[in-house]
Formats: C-alpha cells, sequence, structure tokens
C-alpha cells in the first residue's frame, strides 16, 4: 500500500516543453529520457500515473489558419501531433522497464489501444502507466482540458501540470524579479486575481468537478516525487 499523499495523478505535459526551446528540433529525448526518470521514481514508490501530453512542439491547430488549413483540420492535425509525443514518452517510459499503455482517444489500432475509460481504470490498477493521446478527440478543445477531463473520468487525486516554471506568481516571474509565488490558491481567488492558471475551459471543469491543480516545475530533479509525497512544490489551486 502507498503511503503517498496522492494515490492516483494525471501528470499534463507540454509538448512545447518537449523540444527544449530549440525549434529546430521536434524532441530532444534527453528531456524525455529525464521525464522518464521522474515518473519511473513515483510509480515505485506505487502510485498510480496517467499522463496527458500536448502537441504544441509539432502542431496546433489555431496556429496554421492564415495558411488556408480550416480550424477543424488544424486541430485535427494538432491531436495527431500528441499521439507522436506519446508514442515518444511511452518508449521513453519502457526504456526503463515501466509499464505503459498508450490509448487514442482517435481510433489507430495499428499503433495503439482506443481509448475506454474501464479499461484505462483496469490498466491503472495493474500499475500501467497509461498515456492519453489525440486529447479529446474533439477540435476546439486543448490538452489542459483533456487533462481535466480525463482525470475525472478516472477519479483521478489531483492534475499535476509540469511547466517551466515552479508554480504561479502575482506576475510574470520571467519579467519581474519581485514577483510573488503563491503556494495554495482557492479556485475563486484565482478567478478574482484573474491570475491564469489554464485555459478557461480547462479551469472550469475543474473547478466544477473539485480537482485540484498543481502547477509545478517539471524540470526540477525529484520535483514529481516530492510533490505526490506531500511536500509543498509549486503552487496547489483547489
Ligand atoms: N487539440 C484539439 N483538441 C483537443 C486537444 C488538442 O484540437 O482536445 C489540438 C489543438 O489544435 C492544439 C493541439 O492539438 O493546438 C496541440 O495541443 P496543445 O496546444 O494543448 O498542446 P501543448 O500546448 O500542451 O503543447
Amino acid at each position: 500500500m502507498s503511503q503517498q499523499n496522492y494515490q492516483r495523478i494525471l501528470l499534463k505535459l507540454s509538448g512545447e516543453a518537449l523540444n527544449g526551446g530549440d525549434k529546430a528540433q521536434v524532441i530532444d529525448f534527453s528531456i524525455l529520457d529525464r521525464y522518464a526518470l521522474e515518473v519511473k521514481e513515483v510509480v515505485d514508490a506505487g502510485v498510480q500515473v496517467a499522463i496527458v501530453i500536448g502537441g504544441g512542439n509539432i502542431f496546433r491547430g489555431a496556429s496554421v489558419e492564415k495558411s488556408g488549413i480550416d480550424r477543424v483540420q488544424g486541430d485535427h492535425m494538432g491531436m495527431l501531433a500528441t499521439v507522436i509525443n506519446g508514442m515518444a514518452i511511452q518508449s521513453a517510459l519502457e526504456k526503463h522497464q515501466i509499464r505503459t499503455r498508450l490509448m487514442s482517444a482517435i481510433k489507430m489500432e495499428q499503433v495503439c489501444e482506443p481509448l475506454i475509460r474501464r479499461r484505462a481504470i483496469r490498466h491503472l490498477e495493474k500499475g500501467r502507466v497509461v498515456i492519453f493521446g489525440a486529447g479529446t478527440g474533439n477540435p476546439y478543445f486543448t490538452t489542459d482540458t483533456t487533462a481535466g477531463l480525463r482525470a475525472i473520468e478516472i477519479e483521478a487525486d489531483v492534475v499535476l501540470k509540469g511547466t517551466r516554471v515552479d508554480g504561479v506568481y502575482d506576475k510574470d516571474p520571467e519579467k519581474n524579479a519581485d514577483a510573488k509565488k503563491y503556494e495554495t490558491l482557492t479556485f475563486d481567488e484565482a478567478i478574482s486575481k484573474k491570475l491564469k492558471i489554464m485555459d478557461q475551459t480547462a479551469f472550469t471543469l475543474c473547478m466544477e468537478n473539485n480537482l485540484p491543480i498543481v502547477v509545478f516545475d517539471m524540470n526540477k530533479p525529484g520535483n514529481l516525487s516530492k510533490l505526490v509525497s506531500g511536500e509543498t512544490v509549486g503552487t496547489r489551486i483547489g
């Protein structure tokens, strides 16, 4: 039995972070490997882990509208991009002997399993890391919304949003030296202070379903493990 603070987590990783800030490359495999080791620590501690990964390093639907590709087509391309990233993280995890299943909200049976909620839960119970690919399967949504939605569906304890900043600040910490970090916030405080935690749809979904969100720095080794064992890391909203 795990002694961790959270038993089942939904980890949201941004696609954009995978290229390490270098637009010339799609995926920096050393970043993926680091993420895999972070995940391994918590899996080995008995925590059930589901992952939603974005696709921003490959394709964003809204960014190509001007080029004549319509939004729905672009969003489908973006969703396929998340499957590519999902396959990459799956391989990185398996390299470290972590058992995984990649489930896609758009059927592609030669590549991965179709998304079936009960089956996803069963995988988690068996200790497999479940990677949810292809977003919600619908255009006009984001992978942040996917993270909230899947977390609610699998009854995760929390959404952990791994970013390159170590939490939520009152102003942009990369531009303001005096920016103040919040350790905890209620949903109402986040709204009244106009803090941008996730896009509005994702945020509302989490709030209406009492699903806490933790924003934390995924690039700091050991952070994920500390977080699930109850240490104060990042900012907790909820
Ligand atoms: N997308 C979508 N529906 C979803 C999730 C994602 O249409 O449910 C598309 C959308 O075009 C988005 C792209 O997939 O721009 C990549 O996802 P996102 O921008 O959320 O990735 P991230 O910013 O996390 O890298």
